[in-house]
């Protein structure tokens, strides 16, 4: 079971919580330009890390709003979470 920190209401069970995929995928400035490789590429492939990832995480029984956890996926420790306009802690993506 993971303890998340939600950034407006401190820490709670990953139950009340919803996943949602990586965080930091900027959406493309004119999608109508990308070809069909570079649209699928954009919908559906995501880094898949052995260590440190940033994920959002939407908090669905409390606040209801989305921020970004940063999570190790090999130890499932949560290392920290933040706000959506506040950068990645410790930079990169
Ligand atoms: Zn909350």
């Amino acid at each position: 079971m993971l303890l998340i920190t939600c950034p407006w209401c401190g820490p709670r069970n990953e139950t009340e919580y919803r996943y949602g995929g990586q965080a930091h995928v900027p959406y493309p400035d004119s999608p109508a330009d990308l070809s069909d490789e570079q649209w699928a590429e954009y919908v559906f492939y995501r880094d898949n890390p052995k260590g440190p990832f940033a994920e959002r995480w939407m908090h669905s029984i409390g606040c209801r709003r989305w921020f970004n956890v940063l999570r190790d996926t090999a130890t499932h420790e949560v290392l920290t979470s933040y706000r959506p306009d506040e950068p990645r802690p410790g930079g990169n993506r």
